[in-house]
């Protein structure tokens, strides 16, 4: 499954982070997840809640953003959101996007992304709060 792969990353990169600051426990992962990135955010969390036992994510907490998608039509130059009900259809591994405005190719601005925002790390009992970029 597409999301088991996904998370599998993002628990893996949160755990090395997690050592570098020699963390005793993760409490929060905050991530973003662009529209286009086609992850089901339940199959996420799903996912996330299995590859997370016995690890220092066990009593973690995945919060997730949806990020709206963005183009920039390479055609007439519109930019930003596409229409909504194209983004229905979620059964295309390479979606098909044209411009809202005069059905022209675009390119994909935001909206692929699936990255980890923050992630809160309890060292020692002491709260830590981590930017990653
Ligand atoms: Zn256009």
């Amino acid at each position: 499954m597409h999301e088991f792969a996904v998370v599998e990353g993002i628990v893996k990169a949160v755990l090395e982070e997690a050592d570098k600051h020699k963390a005793t426990s993760i409490k929060e992962v905050y991530v973003e997840i662009g529209d286009l990135a086609f992850l089901n955010s339940a199959q996420v969390i799903f996912a996330f809640n299995t590859l997370k036992k016995d690890t220092l994510l066990a009593n973690a907490q995945l919060l997730i953003a949806n990020i709206e998608a963005q183009v920039r039509c390479k055609e007439c130059g519109y930019t930003g959101a596409m229409e909504p009900e194209k983004g229905e259809e979620h059964h295309f591994a390479t979606p098909f996007i044209i411009c809202p405005e005069c059905n022209g190719p675009v390119d994909i601005l935001t909206g692929r992304q699936c990255t980890v925002r923050n992630v809160r790390l309890t060292v020692d009992d002491d709260e830590e709060e981590k930017e990653s970029e």
